[in-house]
């Protein structure tokens, strides 16, 4: 079968290795692909910000399947349009990509289908917040309503904090119309856990847990970035958490979309706070997410391919994944000066040596090729990803790979799993 993924990071990457594995794939494709992707599938040129462009190239090359990864193409409603045309597409509805679409929106429906999470206010001016903060506590967090990539959450010490983040969103400073509405929220406080479960828009199966790290610098400290690393461990989340989230979050998500008209499919991916009160969600993404698909999918066993027809096909059941016993770690290779300014083009030295490291698999996330060589194209250039009998061998052959891989201004953080690694 022929099989398109959609997009241009390490997580497409993760996913078009996985596919490459199953028996049924004979084509694959990536659109846009980058310089590692090359590799595994063949690279299609799109405007990844345009329906039409996407449309075309699909009735060029007639997938059997298309696989959407990032959010604004599933934002912009991909699958409606291909699904209207007969074309079997991986992913929720514009509708249902709402819960990530907008903050306010995946608030209030959380308020309505009672699935815990931080009490919050919806404003759209400055004077909204200034009388919204007189029922919170400092610190609060301040949340940009729409896309954002990652930067448009600050955790604000005091209320002349919040007023100002506020007003630079509102104002469009921060990151344009995504800001026009902005959530406040009260501070939870607790570790973080990354929750999948793959929905056929009424049963939910739920995958392996990851963590990742957001923050720029090591000790979860400096601006927040798409994310700097990621683990699993099959010890992250016990059976009867996994189940109490099930009962109380994914299940009452699913249902709450099917009965409000806007059937979700595909990754339900809810963002968590462990708070001494229980989990609460901090925030859904209607995909995989990156880095932490890179991780997950190396303690994949069984078909992808399988897993994704029978969210589409409205089948979904326990048997849909295998999943090994072994952690695995991704490791973030940046540009310097990333979340800020960075200089691309730089050449990238050692990823075949950084290879050779058992159990290791270098996904692309900012890379290009030219002339035999990768050189970095992003800010996030490389995942450096490995699989092992237990979370040290996994990070041990993690960062062995990393030293022997160079690139100028390649910056790292030298603390991924360490939370992991600290609980043995
Ligand atoms: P979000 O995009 O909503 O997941 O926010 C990005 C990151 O900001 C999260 O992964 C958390 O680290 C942090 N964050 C978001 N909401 C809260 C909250 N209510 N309390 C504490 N930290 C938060």
């Amino acid at each position: 079968m022929k099989v398109l993924v959609i997009g241009n990071g390490g997580r497409e990457h993760a996913l078009v290795w996985k596919l490459r594995q199953s028996p049924r794939v004979t084509q694959l494709y990536c659109a846009s692909g980058n310089g590692g992707i090359a590799a595994d599938a063949e690279n299609l040129r799109v405007d990844l910000k345009s329906l039409d462009s996407l449309i075309a190239l699909a009735q060029e090359i007639k997938p059997d399947l298309t696989v959407v990864g990032p959010e604004l193409p599933l934002t912009l409603g991909i699958v409606d349009e291909f699904s209207r045309r007969g074309w079997s597409t991986f992913g929720p509805t514009q509708a249902a990509a709402q819960l990530e679409s907008s903050k306010s929106f995946a608030k209030e429906f959380m308020q309505r289908h009672h699935i815990p999470t931080a009490h919050y206010a919806i404003c759209n001016s400055v004077d909204e917040v200034r009388a919204a903060l007189a029922h919170f506590h400092m610190p609060i967090v301040v949340k940009a309503d729409g896309l954002a990539a990652g930067k448009g959450v600050v955790i604000c010490k005091n209320k002349e904090e919040a007023i100002s983040s506020a007003g630079e969103m509102l104002s469009g400073k921060m990151v344009g119309d995504a800001g026009s509405t902005v959530v406040l929220e009260e501070c939870l406080q607790g570790e973080e856990l990354s929750f999948l479960v793959l929905s056929d828009g009424e049963r939910v199966v739920p995958l392996v847990a990851a963590q990742d790290h957001k923050r720029i610098g090591e000790g979860d400290t400096g601006p927040n970035t798409g994310g700097m690393g990621a683990f699993s461990t099959p010890a992250m989340l016990d059976p009867q958490m996994q189940n109490w989230l099930l009962q109380h979050v994914a299940l009452p998500v699913v249902a709450g979309m099917k009965a409000e008209g806007a059937e979700y499919k595909g990754i339900l991916y809810a963002g968590l706070m462990m708070t001494a009160k229980g989990p609460m969600v901090l925030e859904f993404n209607c995909r995989f997410g990156d880095p932490e698909t890179q991780p997950v999918l190396m303690r994949l066993e069984s078909d992808l391919v399988e897993a994704l027809e029978a969210s589409i096909e409205g089948r979904v059941s326990d048997g849909d994944f295998r999943w090994s016993n072994d952690a695995s770690v991704c490791v973030v290779m940046a540009s310097g000066g990333y979340p800020g300014s960075f200089e691309a083009g730089k050449r990238i030295t050692g990823i075949d040596q950084a290879e050779s490291v058992e159990g290791v698999k270098v996904f692309h996330a900012g890379t290009t090729q030219r002339d035999g060589a990768y050189f970095t194209a992003g800010g996030r250039v490389l995942g450096v990803s490995a699989r092992g009998a237990d979370l040290k061998t996994a990070v041990d052959s993690a960062y062995e790979a990393v030293s022997r891989i160079s690139f100028d201004g390649a910056y790292y953080r030298k603390d991924i799993a360490a939370r992991g690694l600290k609980k043995g």
